[in-house]
């Protein structure tokens, strides 16, 4: 084996990883360039990625549409203000975005992150009721086991041990986080809560269909319609955050499709931009913008991040969509869903799993221990794939454009790893 670059070895003594214990997290690998759906280690080894890098890789990486067209705006404008400036790739792109939504999801605010989109849609719900003179709707109803990104008001409404509610505890403001209703009785107890206790709610905000960082957990559409219902009876206004199920994911182009439900709010981000570049989206309803509109510089919404609209990462986004309008990307994810639903069958009831799904292009095996969550990276690493196993599952998120070699290599993977875990558990 090559022996370890030196700016890893230099580097990693500056660096803070992610979600890492850095007092005992094994070292990370260095990559040296990813192509299509292979992350090209620093010591020559190829890995077949299965997690497409969080989601966001959806047309495979350095692909050459993208490529050109962030080259292109590159050459031009990387970045301009987007205060008193507009940029062509951003306003395309915002007509694109609710050309793609559903009427009258039609005003789109930029940003640079999905923690901060939904920060930006929790705000924007808040003030549509300040705008009103609605005072007393300052909170927000959430989901046990959502996961809505790791900024203060956006760990608030993720599920309590997730965002770490009672380690910040004093330091979050206090949600209505909730059980998930799904089915009649679940709707009929989420229905009861909301009249006896959402006097003072701004919101619900949901994961459509797939609860991602909190676990891969899936519900049905019925959920969402109850969710909207509810909303419309309560008063409410719906959030649907879209980050992780946009653009593809589980099969439609977006979630909320596959239960003809209109939210007030979406939030977008990892796919757009192809996983190219960091930007990311709120798009409201146009009863939510025409709240904002007033004589009163006060009733403006209150934001406006450096990067917003970034020429680059709108360009990319761009060309992003133009690969979902001339490539079968919804019909590549239902393929993938399909050999996802044969191929993981083989660990149903061995010892230790407790369930296997697929919902789109997400393949879930969960397990009952986590507890040897290192040995299992280590051997997905072995068998030449690219898989991070966390909470209580293992999980694939491939790229759409995966060959069928590549994804069989994947799913034999996991058969065989998640098998051997089993026997020597
Ligand atoms: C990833 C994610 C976020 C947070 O996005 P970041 O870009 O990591 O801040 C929010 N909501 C959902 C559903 C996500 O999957």
């Amino acid at each position: 084996m090559a022996a370890e670059p030196a700016w890893l070895a230099e580097g990693r003594r500056h660096i803070w990883l992610p979600y890492t214990q850095m007092a005992t997290a094994p070292p990370s690998l260095a990559v040296a360039a990813t192509e299509g759906t292979r992350i090209v280690l620093a010591d020559g080894r190829e890995l077949v990625d299965g997690i497409a890098s969080w989601w966001t890789a959806c047309h495979g990486y350095n692909h050459p549409h993208i490529r050109t067209a962030v080259a292109e705006q590159l050459a031009r404008m990387p970045h301009v203000m987007f205060g008193g400036l507009a940029n062509e790739p951003a306003l395309r792109l915002a007509k694109r975005l609710a050309g793609l939504l559903p009427d009258p999801l039609n005003r789109v605010f930029f940003s640079d992150s999905g923690s901060v989109a939904v920060e930006i849609a929790l705000k924007m719900a808040l003030q549509f009721w300040l705008n009103r003179g609605v005072r007393e709707r300052h909170r927000f109803v959430s989901f046990q086991g959502a996961y809505h990104g790791d900024t203060f008001a956006a760990m608030s409404v993720c599920d309590p041990e997730e965002g770490m509610h009672s380690l910040f505890a004093g330091a979050l403001p206090e949600q209505h986080v909730v059980p998930l209703p799904r089915d009649e009785a679940g709707i009929a107890a989420f229905d009861a809560y909301l009249a006896a206790q959402g006097g003072d709610a701004a919101a619900v905000i949901v994961e459509p269909l797939v609860q991602g960082a909190g676990g891969m957990r899936f519900h049905g559409p019925e959920t969402l319609r109850a969710l909207r219902a509810a909303c419309d009876r309560h008063g409410l206004l719906l959030i649907a955050d879209e980050i992780m199920t946009g653009f593809g994911r589980t099969g439609t182009l977006f979630a909320c499709e596959q239960a003809s439900v209109v939210p007030d709010i979406v939030t977008l981000s990892k796919a757009l931009t192809g996983g190219t570049m960091a930007l990311a989206a709120t798009v409201a309803s146009d009863r939510v913008f025409e709240a904002f509109l007033s004589e009163a510089a006060d009733d403006a919404l209150m934001h406006g991040p450096t990067f917003m609209a970034n020429p680059l990462a709108c360009a990319a986004a761009n060309a992003s969509l133009d690969l979902f309008e001339r490539e079968p990307r919804l019909a590549q994810a239902r393929a993938i869903e399909a050999h996802l639903g044969e191929a993981l069958e083989p660990v149903r009831g061995l010892p230790g799993v407790v369930d296997v799904r697929a919902h789109g292009a997400i393949g879930v095996i969960q397990l009952d221990d986590m507890s040897r969550i290192d040995w299992l990276k280590a051997r997905f690493v072995e068998a030449g794939v690219w898989v991070r196993p966390f909470a209580d599952i293992v999980y694939v998120t491939p790229a759409f454009t995966i060959d069928e070699a590549d994804l069989a290599r994947l799913t034999d993977a996991l058969v065989g790893v998640v098998t051997a875990w089993s026997r020597e558990r």
